[in-house]
């Protein structure tokens, strides 16, 4: 073993949360991050400040073109990014359809690329439910296309899957994560709308944490 990861770091709560894990156990990581045209792309200039901030390697992947073949709320100026909570219907449309597997993929011929033997993804079970590349069952199956994807064997790992933000978020705290440099909301704005479903389920996290967002939210 190698002991050198690739950890896919969208710039969001639970990517930021697993990078601190991930170093807390002494591994080295290399982080990547995509630009896939998502109108939250404040997320990237967070994950690049919190590689900065750890001396982390990160690399973004300039996908920008997807976003004229992927319809979702996330990436189609056009379609607005639903108010609410996650279980809400509505919220399918903030799916970007295929995006996991782009991102595994991609993640895993760089981890071949750097002689990593692992792929980590900060995926949790509040993602189920919306999020069919979310689920168990699909990150099974990658797990079995990693290990075949190359001459050498690629594992993936999903530590969280089975916590949700809440769990992630006290791990974090614990870990004295720097959480004013991460990005959640779905709206591409200067603040964080407070209203959207990543919003209303950052929000919930801090709160049943007892903890104080240090990001500022709309009025
Ligand atoms: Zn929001």
């Amino acid at each position: 073993m190698s002991d050198t990861s690739v950890l896919i770091l969208s710039g969001g709560l639970d990517s930021t949360t697993l990078l601190y894990d991930l170093i807390n156990q002494r591994k080295i990581v290399h982080a990547i991050s995509f630009h896939y045209g998502q109108r939250h792309s404040k997320e990237l200039v967070c994950a690049r400040e919190t590689c900065e901030k750890l001396g982390v390697n990160h690399k973004i992947v300039d996908l920008s073109g997807l976003s004229e073949i992927l319809k979702s709320s996330l990436t189609t100026p056009d379609i607005e990014v639903p108010e609410g909570h996650y279980s809400d219907e509505n919220m399918a449309i903030t799916v970007v359809p295929g995006r996991n597997t782009i991102f595994l993929s991609i993640a895993a011929g760089y981890a071949a690329s750097i002689n990593a033997d692992a792929v980590y993804l900060g995926n949790h079970s509040g993602d189920h439910a919306i999020y069919s590349d979310c689920r168990p069952e699909y990150i099974e199956a990658m797990r079995k296309v990693l290990q075949l994807f190359d001459n050498k064997i690629i594992n993936l790992y999903t530590p969280y899957l089975n916590i949700d933000k809440t769990e992630i978020l006290t791990r974090g705290l614990a870990l004295d994560v720097d959480y004013s440099l991460t990005w959640t909301c779905y709206q591409g704005r200067n603040k964080a709308c407070g209203k959207c479903g990543s919003c209303t389920e950052r929000f919930e996290a801090f709160e049943l944490n007892n903890a104080t967002d240090p990001i500022e939210y709309e009025e």
